[in-house]
């Protein structure tokens, strides 16, 4: 089966279970605004999807997927920033008060980052730029890891650009604001695909560990 195929296979299958099973609660998500309890910043990796780990059902995670799970800083100029659109939106239009990001195993945009500073950046035009978002987390664990083998190390980038997206959600002044006075808590987790495990950060200890 070809992958168009599969898609609309499935698309028959939800239409004929899940959706026919749920028909009044869809109608009811169709009707009313939505309201998420939390807001995920989560990488496209097909592997490491948000609504899957969290059992999530429709309506519940406002979802923001780009390459590595990246936060840009507050830059509210004239160029085309679709991350922080999203983030504005839910944050100040939905008032969502939990925020996430989400880093994962295998991340292919942070792997390709570590290639980069091993003289092999990514060909192309779009991603090579976009990583560079954290390329002080790659030449800071370069620094302070060197000891660390070759997988050890694309780990601890994985683990530390979270911390990095963290930082630069505190650029945001409607973050910072509702952060400070209580109304918005930021979340550092990070999900291990091979082993399903997810792992949260600790501001206090500065590490990630995993949820018992
Ligand atoms: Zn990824």
């Amino acid at each position: 089966m070809d992958a168009i195929e599969s898609l609309i296979e499935g698309y028959r299958a939800f239409r004929s279970g899940t959706y026919s099973q749920n028909v009044e609660r869809y109608r009811e998500l169709g009707e009313k605004v939505q309201k998420p309890k939390a807001l995920i910043i989560a990488c496209c990796d097909s592997r490491a999807d948000p609504a899957m780990v969290f059992s999530a059902d429709p309506g519940e995670l406002f979802v923001v997927r780009n390459v590595a799970n990246l936060v840009p800083p507050y830059e509210p100029d004239t160029h085309y920033h679709g991350t922080s659109a999203a983030i504005e939106f839910g944050i100040e239009g939905l008032g969502i008060q939990d925020l996430i990001v989400m880093g994962h195993a295998r991340c292919g945009g942070i792997n390709a980052l570590y290639e980069s500073t091993k003289g092999n950046p990514p060909k192309g035009d779009f991603v090579s730029g976009w990583m560079s978002l954290v390329k002080n987390v790659a030449d800071d664990v370069q620094k302070t890891h060197a000891h660390l083998d070759p997988a050890q190390m694309v780990r601890m980038m994985e683990m530390r650009a979270v911390v990095s997206s963290l930082e630069q959600l505190r650029t945001f002044p409607f973050i910072r604001e509702r952060e400070a006075d209580g109304r918005l808590r930021l979340h550092g987790w990070f999900y291990g695909i091979a082993t399903g495990l997810l792992s949260i950060y600790d501001p206090k200890t500065d590490r990630f560990s995993e949820l018992e």
